[in-house]
């Protein structure tokens, strides 16, 4: 079996990222790149011994510096706290806080990892943790940890384009007044050239006076 996946399936799977990587999967590549493998505290002294057997090592304690440990646990939102500012769900890494702007929200039971990293976020403090006997959320969470980052990739994408057309769509605003004006100013001016062709004309051939040579001219425009 590759050795990431080998890493990973010991790893706690809460994508906390106290071992100083994004989520379980970054620290189990950086793990079969060579990383040190002693800093998934949640993980404890199980985790590390199962990975000192993979890996063919003897490290014998945790790092402590990348703790303190998470317990089995969930998030829960005093809803009549919430309101509704959605940076807890920005902050949560596998989706499991439902709600919208100015709403209450509330955690998906079956998402939760407990990993605590909407606890700080909350400006009025209303996210606590529970035990929970459950580990299933950890179980999935790779699934959800992946879809979340791809549909923020996405989401980021999405609004880098939407940026880049609502500029292009200036660019192309100013560009096609600037290329009205040019456009207005050349018929202007061929117009008045036009009069002048005329004028010379009416003077050098017909020998009009001023206001014979206005009365054609008038006359002419009419016709037009
Ligand atoms: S559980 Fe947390 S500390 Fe352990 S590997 Fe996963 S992200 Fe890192
Ligand atoms: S709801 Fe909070 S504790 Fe639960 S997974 Fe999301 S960020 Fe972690
Ligand atoms: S961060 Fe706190 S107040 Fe804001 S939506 Fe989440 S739970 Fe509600």
């Amino acid at each position: 079996m590759e050795l990431i996946k080998l890493i990973h399936d010991e790893l706690p799977q809460i994508q906390c990222g106290r071992c100083d990587t994004p989520g379980c999967y970054q620290y189990a590549e950086q793990i079969a790149n060579g990383g040190i493998h002693d800093r998934c505290v949640p993980g404890g002294t199980k985790t590390l011994n199962n990975l000192n057997k993979i890996l063919a090592k003897n490290i014998t304690s945790v790092d402590m510096n990348y703790g303190p440990s998470i317990p089995l646990q969930i998030a829960i939102i005093d809803e009549s706290e919430c309101i509704g500012c959605k940076k807890c769900i920005t902050a949560c890494p596998v989706d499991a806080i439902a709600g919208s702007v100015n709403l209450m929200h509330n955690i998906i039971d079956e998402l939760c990892t407990g990993c605590e990293l909407c606890i700080e976020p909350c400006p009025v403090d209303c996210i606590d943790l529970v035990e929970t006997f459950n580990k299933d959320s950890r179980v999935v969470s790779q699934v959800n940890y992946d879809a979340t980052s791809s549909l923020r990739m996405n989401e980021s994408k999405q609004k880098r384009m939407d940026t880049a057309n609502h500029i292009n769509k200036e660019i192309g605003g100013v560009i096609n007044t600037k290329l009205e004006n040019r456009n207005s100013d050349t018929s202007e001016n061929l117009k008045s050239l036009q009069l002048k062709i005329l004028n010379d004309q009416l003077d050098n051939f017909h020998n009009l006076n001023e206001d014979e040579k206005n009365t054609f001219i008038r006359n002419l425009n009419t016709e037009d």
